[in-house]
C-alpha cells in the first residue's frame, strides 16, 4: 500500500524498503500528526483526504488480507506495542487492531464526517455498543431519545443495566427542559439520531449540543438515516456513530458500522488494556472494508436520487389527500429546522411513511406493493436501491412495548419507506398510485 506522500521509492521497493526507510526517520517524525480538522462540506472532505494507491500503483489500494505484520528488526515489536510506531507511519501489528484497508475506509468516514478520526466495526450495533461502553464506566448514565433504532433501545434499556451497571433515562428530545432535568452528575452521554426511526423526527443538534456541553457531557448521534445530508459535528455533536449496512452499503449486502469522533477518542478504543474495539473484537473484515470504500464516492449521488424521489412521491401523495410523514414537506414538524441543518445540496432524505391507520391495511398495501404492482420489496432495513417497505410497529420498532410504542407515538398503520432509485420516476409512481387505487385506500375526495 502507498500514498501521495510516500509513493516515491514505495512502488518501486515495496513495503519492506518503505519500513526501512521509516524505520531510519523515526525519532525525526512527530508521532501524532493527527491536527483538529475543520469542519467542511462532506463532498468537499472527502475531495480533500489523502490518496491511497494499490500495492503496484493501482488506482484503488490493495487489500490488506493479512491478520498479521512482519517487522523487519526484533526490537521494532516492542516499539509497536508500546504504541511509538503505529498506523500513521504504516506500522501494524494485528488485525484486531489496526488494519490498513479498514483503516483507509475509516479515513474516507472521518472526512465525510469532519472528525479527526474514524473507525468501522462489524455492524452498527457493535459501533454504538462500543463507543457507549468506551465513554462510560460502571455506575455511569446516560440521557436518550425516546425515539430510537430497537437494537439500540434495547441495548440501552435492558442489555447495559444487566451486564454494566449503566442506566438510562429516555426522553423527549424536542424537550430541552426534559432533556435538561434529566441529565444528572453521573450522566456522561447524550444520545439520539439525527433523523430518528421511523417517524422522521428531526434533532436540533445545535440546541442539544449545547445542553449537553454546558454540564460537560459528550454528543453521541446516530446519522444513519442521514449520511453526507447532515454533519452532526458541524452543529456541535462530539461523536458520531452510523450502520453503514444502510445507505452507505446501498446494496443490502454487507453489516457494517462505523464511530466517527475525536483521535483521542478513537485510539482509546484500539487500547490494549481498557479499548472497547480491541477487547470486545467486533473487526470489520479488509474485504467488505474494500467493497465499501468503493461505494462512498458515489453516495453523494445516490443520496440526491433518494432525497429528489423521496419529496416528488411525499408531494404527490400529499396531493392525493394520504396521511404522509415527510421532513420535506412544509407541515412536518421539523421541516424548517431540517432545512437548516442540510448540508447545501441535499434534499430531506430517502425516507418516507404512510401512516393508513391500521396494520391490515398497512399490510394490505405492502402485499400489492410487492407481489402485484412491482412498486418495491417487504423488508426491513433502509438505503437499498430498490424501495423497501416495513410497518414499523410489527417489525423494527417491536423490540419496544405496545406502551413504549404508544408513548414514541409509533401509529399500528405506520408503512416506512426507504425510497430507491431504480426505474424511472414515472414508473414507480404509477405503480405506487396503481396499488392505492385498487384498494381502495385514496381518500374519496381525492381526484387523480
Ligand atoms: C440499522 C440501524 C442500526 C443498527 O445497525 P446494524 O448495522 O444493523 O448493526 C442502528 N441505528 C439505526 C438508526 C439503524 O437504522
Amino acid at each position: 500500500m502507498g500514498s501521495v506522500d510516500a509513493k516515491s521509492g514505495l512502488v518501486a521497493n515495496g513495503i519492506v524498503g518503505q519500513k526501512r526507510m521509516r524505520e531510519e526517520v523515526e525519532d525525526d517524525v512527530k508521532i501524532n500528526s493527527e491536527v483538529l480538522r475543520k469542519w467542511m462540506h462532506p463532498v468537499e472532505g472527502l475531495a480533500n483526504m489523502r490518496r491511497e494507491f494499490g500495492e503496484h500503483g493501482g488506482v484503488n489500494m490493495s487489500i490488506e488480507a493479512s491478520t498479521t505484520f512482519t517487522v523487519m528488526e526484533p526490537e521494532t515489536m516492542s516499539k509497536l506495542f508500546e504504541g511509538k510506531l503505529g498506523p500513521d507511519r504504516d506500522f501494524y501489528i494485528y488485525s484486531r487492531h489496526y488494519n490498513p484497508t479498514v483503516l483507509n475506509l475509516s479515513r474516507q468516514m472521518a472526512a465525510m464526517e469532519g472528525t479527526q478520526a474514524a473507525y468501522c466495526t462489524a455492524s452498527g450495533m457493535s459501533a454504538i455498543s462500543s463507543v457507549l461502553m468506551q465513554l462510560c464506566s460502571s455506575g455511569d448514565h446516560i440521557v436518550a431519545s425516546n425515539r430510537l433504532y430497537g437494537g439500540t433501545h434495547a441495548f440501552l434499556a435492558h442489555f447495559l443495566p444487566r451486564t454494566s451497571n449503566i442506566t438510562t433515562s429516555f426522553v423527549d428530545i424536542a424537550d430541552m427542559s426534559s432533556v435538561r432535568e434529566a441529565i444528572k452528575p453521573s450522566t456522561k452521554v447524550l444520545y439520539f439520531e439525527s433523523v430518528s426511526n421511523p417517524q422522521l423526527i428531526v434533532a436540533n443538534i445545535p440546541v442539544l449540543s449545547d445542553i449537553a456541553h454546558e454540564k460537560g457531557v459528550q454528543v453521541v448521534v446516530d446519522n444513519t438515516f442521514s449520511p453526507i445530508i447532515i454533519s452532526p459535528v458541524r452543529h456541535g455533536a462530539d461523536v458520531v456513530v452510523h450502520s453503514m449496512t444502510k445507505f452507505i452499503s446501498g446494496s443490502s449486502d454487507v453489516i457494517a458500522g462505523a464511530v466517527c469522533g475525536p483521535a483521542d477518542l478513537v485510539s482509546s478504543m484500539m487500547g490494549l488494556h481498557q479499548g472497547a474495539l480491541m477487547l470486545l473484537g467486533p473487526t470489520m473484515n479488509p474485504q467488505v472494508a474494500f467493497q465499501l470504500s468503493m461505494r462512498l464516492p458515489h453516495l453523494e449521488l445516490r443520496m440526491k436520487e433518494h432525497c429528489d424521489r423521496a419529496l416528488i412521491y411525499s408531494r404527490r401523495l400529499k396531493k392525493l389527500g394520504m396521511k404522509v410523514i415527510y421532513p420535506g414537506l412544509e407541515e412536518h414538524p421539523q421541516h424548517n429546522l431540517m432545512k437548516e441543518l442540510l448540508n447545501e445540496g441535499y434534499g430531506f432524505g430517502g425516507m418516507l411513511c404512510l401512516d393508513l391507520g391500521t396494520t391490515e391495511k398497512a399490510n394490505d398495501l405492502m402485499r400489492h406493493l410487492q407481489n402485484v404492482s412491482l412498486f418495491g420489496l417487504m423488508a426491513v432495513s433502509l438505503g437499498y436501491h430498490d424501495t423497501l417497505m416495513s410497518c414499523s410497529g410489527s417489525s423494527t420498532s417491536s423490540e419496544l412495548s405496545k406502551e413504549e410504542q404508544d408513548s414514541a407515538g409509533i401509529s399500528e398503520g405506520l408503512v416506512r419507506m426507504s425510497i430507491g432509485f431504480t426505474g424511472s420516476v414515472e414508473k414507480r409512481w404509477s405503480q405506487l398510485q396503481h396499488a392505492l387505487a385498487s384498494l381502495n385506500l385514496v381518500p374519496d375526495n381525492a381526484k387523480y
